[in-house]
C-alpha cells in the first residue's frame, strides 16, 4: 500500500494546479455571473494535451489512468467546478470509446477529443433520470441504418456551438428493455436530425453548457453501434463507474476550496476581540470539514486505482461518489457558515462554490441511486458473488 503519488503524478499535479491558478480561477466569477462557456481554456487545455489525458498514445492522447485524472478534475475544480465539469465528461466519453468502441470508432474519434472536440454522453431523458431502464428514445433497424427518435435531457458539454461527437443510448428492442433491448450509438453532432432544444439556466456550475438533445429521424449507419446491439446499458453503466471517479474528484476539488475559504475567514475575522478561528466551536467545524475531505480524497484514489487495475470498481465508485458529494455540500455548507452574512452575497467565491456544490449529489446518479448501488453489492457479496 502507497499513499503517496508517483514523481510523474506529482509532476502532473504541479503543472495542472498552475494552470488552474493562473488560467482557470481568474475567469471563475466571471463565466459563472455570465453562464458563458470557457472554450478559450478548453482550447489551452487542449494545447496542453490534457483532453486526450485518458486517451491511450495510438490514438493521440496521453494514455494515462484514471488516477491522473482525478489530479487533474479536482484541480480545476478548485479554480473552476464549470470547467471540471466540462472535463470530466469528456473523460467519461472517452473512456467509453476506449473500453467499447470498434478500432474504426477509436480511429475516428479519440483523435479528435485529443484535439479538443468535446464528446458528450446523453442517457437522461424527461421521463428518465434515475431510471434509466425506462428510457423511450428509439433506434430502428432500416436496412443497413439505424433511425433514432427521441429526447434527451440535461446533457453536458452540448449546447448551439459546444459538443462535438455524441454517446447516446436508444431502445432498439421494447420487450427486452434494459435486458439486451437498449444499444449505444457513437454519432457526430453534424448528423442531419440532430439538434439542440432548451439550454438550461441553472443554479450553479453556469458556465457549463447543459441543454436537450433532439433526434428527429436521425439516420446513421450499422457502424454507429457502440459495443454490440443490445449492449447499451452496459454501456452506459460500464462508463459511469469511471465517471462517477470523476465527480467524486470534482466534488474532492470544490469541497477543498471552501475549506480554504472558510479557513482565509477564519484566521482574519475577529469577534468578541479574537479571530473567530479562535473559537472551539468554529474549530470543531473545521475538523470536521478537513476531516471529511481527506477521507473524500482517500476513497476517491482507492476507486481510480482500482478502475485503473482493470478491477471491479463499481461499489468503490459509487461509495466515493456518494461521500465526496455529500462532503462537498457539507463543507461548502458550513464554510458559509463560517463565512457570516458576507458569505451568503453574490459575486463572493464561497457563495458560487455553494451554489456549485449543489449539483454533486444529483448527476451521474443521486446520492440516493448510490446507495441502492452500495447496497445491492454488500447484498451480493454476502451471498457469495463478486468478492475479489
Ligand atoms: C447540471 C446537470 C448535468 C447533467 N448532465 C447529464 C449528462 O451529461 N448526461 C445525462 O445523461 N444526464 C445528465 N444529467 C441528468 C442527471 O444524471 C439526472 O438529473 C439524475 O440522474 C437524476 O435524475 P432526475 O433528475 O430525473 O431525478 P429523478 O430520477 O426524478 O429523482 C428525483 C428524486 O427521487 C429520488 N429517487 C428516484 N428513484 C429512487 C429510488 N428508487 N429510491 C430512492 N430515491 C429515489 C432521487 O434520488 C431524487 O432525489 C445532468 C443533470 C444535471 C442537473
Amino acid at each position: 500500500m502507497d499513499f503517496e503519488l508517483t514523481k510523474e503524478q506529482k509532476l502532473l499535479r504541479k503543472m495542472v494546479r498552475s494552470f488552474a491558478e493562473n488560467e482557470v480561477a481568474p475567469l471563475a466569477e466571471e463565466i459563472d455571473r455570465t453562464g458563458r462557456f470557457p472554450a478559450e481554456t478548453i482550447a489551452k487545455m487542449t494545447e496542453l494535451g490534457l483532453m486526450g489525458l485518458n486517451v491511450p498514445k495510438e490514438y493521440g492522447g496521453q494514455g494515462l489512468p484514471d488516477t491522473c485524472k482525478i489530479i487533474v478534475v479536482s484541480e480545476l475544480a478548485k479554480a473552476c467546478a464549470s470547467t471540471a465539469e466540462a472535463f470530466a465528461v469528456q473523460m467519461l466519453v472517452n473512456f467509453i470509446i476506449k473500453k467499447f468502441g470498434s478500432e474504426e470508432q477509436k480511429r475516428e474519434f479519440l483523435p479528435r477529443a485529443c484535439k479538443g472536440e468535446l464528446g458528450v454522453f446523453a442517457l437522461s431523458e424527461p421521463s428518465a433520470g434515475s431510471d434509466p431502464s425506462s428510457i423511450r428514445m428509439t433506434a430502428e433497424e432500416d436496412g443497413d441504418s439505424y433511425v433514432l427518435n427521441g429526447q434527451k435531457t440535461f446533457i453536458s458539454n452540448l449546447s448551439e456551438t459546444e459538443g462535438d461527437f455524441i454517446v447516446v443510448v436508444a431502445v432498439t428492442d421494447p420487450e427486452k428493455r434494459q435486458h439486451g433491448g437498449m444499444t449505444a450509438f457513437l454519432i457526430d453532432r453534424k448528423t442531419p436530425g440532430v439538434s439542440v432544444g432548451t439550454i438550461e439556466d441553472k443554479m450553479g456550475i453556469r458556465a457549463a453548457c447543459v441543454s436537450e438533445l433532439l433526434l428527429n429521424d436521425c439516420r446513421v449507419p450499422r457502424s454507429c453501434v457502440l459495443g454490440s446491439v443490445g449492449e447499451g446499458f452496459k454501456v452506459a453503466m460500464g462508463g459511469l463507474d469511471s465517471g462517477r471517479v470523476g465527480i467524486a474528484a470534482q466534488s474532492c476539488g470544490i469541497a477543498e476550496a471552501a475549506l480554504k475559504e472558510a479557513l482565509k475567514n477564519a484566521v482574519t475575522r475577529v469577534q468578541f476581540g479574537k479571530r473567530i478561528a479562535d473559537q472551539q466551536g468554529i474549530q470543531f467545524y473545521l475538523a470536521d470539514m478537513a476531516t471529511r475531505v481527506e477521507t473524500a480524497y482517500l476513497m476517491t484514489y482507492k476507486a481510480a486505482a482500482l478502475l485503473s487495475e482493470g478491477k471491479r470498481a463499481g461499489k468503490y465508485s459509487s461509495m466515493a461518489k456518494y461521500y465526496a458529494s455529500e462532503t462537498a455540500n457539507y463543507v461548502a455548507q458550513k464554510a458559509v457558515q463560517i463565512y457570516g452574512g458576507y458569505g451568503y452575497v453574490r459575486g463572493t467565491a464561497i457563495e458560487r462554490i455553494f451554489r456549485d456544490a449543489r449539483v454533486l449529489t444529483l448527476y451521474e446518479g443521486t446520492s440516493e441511486i448510490q446507495k441502492i448501488v452500495i447496497a445491492r453489492e454488500i447484498i451480493r457479496e454476502a451471498e457469495g458473488g463478486f468478492v475479489e
